[in-house]
């Protein structure tokens, strides 16, 4: 399986969020409800439109799990999906986030106004996860696609099972180092904490699941 190159942007924002010049780091998870809320304000905007569709608010939630043995933490959305195309346009170029589209050089160079001012979206989850792996199938299709990444070497993308339209994040959780623990990003109550300070005004449930073993 070819790994695909990110843009040269791209890497820059994702050394930067490696290196963790930020000391913010529970943001990530903001990012990545907001972006599962997106998805899911697609799909009920999909369904004003299309007559064969209609939205049940039951069908759509956002759900965290957090499974300690194997060290992951998953945000999975019942949103819109994402096809191949869209993995390589939106998850391959820093450019095409609206976020980030209007950053110059300077900017770049202090990371603290720019996650500070701005949402850093998808890629500050490499803050906390040394390989991410997302599983998607978009509305309308009906093959998912596995995207999946260890940092600023690339990414790959490959054919991968999922019965439901969504997309769920995998993040493989750092292990501690001797300057950073990372162990809290599997612990519920911190999750809960986090989610309640950023994440209040999010109108659709978030959901927590909490595997222990
Ligand atoms: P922004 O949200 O500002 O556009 P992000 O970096 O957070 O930037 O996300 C980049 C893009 O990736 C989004 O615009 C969206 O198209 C896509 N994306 C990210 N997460 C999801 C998701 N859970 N479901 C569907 N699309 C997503
Ligand atoms: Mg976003």
């Amino acid at each position: 399986m070819a790994t695909k190159q990110f843009q040269a942007e791209s890497k820059r924002l994702l050394e930067m969020m490696i290196n963790s010049i930020y000391t913010q780091k529970e943001i990530f998870l903001r990012e990545l409800i907001s972006n599962a809320s997106d998805a899911i304000d697609k799909m009920y905007y999909k369904a004003l439109v299309e007559d064969q569709l209609t939205f049940q608010s039951e069908d759509y939630f956002i759900k965290i799990t957090a499974d300690k043995e194997n060290r992951t933490l998953t945000i999975s959305d019942t949103g819109i999906g994402m096809t191949q195309e869209d993995l390589e346009n939106n998850l391959g170029i820093i450019a095409n986030s609206g976020s980030f589209a209007f950053k110059n050089e300077n900017e770049l160079k202090d990371g603290h106004n720019i996650i500070g001012q701005f949402g850093v979206g998808f890629y500050s989850a490499f803050m906390v996860a040394d390989k991410i792996s997302v599983i998607t199938k978009a509305w309308g299709s009906e093959q998912a696609y596995k995207w999946e990444s260890e940092g600023a070497d690339g990414y790959t993308i490959e054919l991968a099972e999922k019965d439901s339209v969504g997309t769920d994040i995998i993040l493989h959780i750092r292990e501690n180092t001797e300057e950073d623990t990372y162990d809290e990003y599997l612990e519920e109550y911190r999750l809960r904490t986090i989610i309640k300070k950023y994440s209040d005004f999010i109108r659709y449930p978030i959901k927590m699941d909490v595997k222990t073993q």
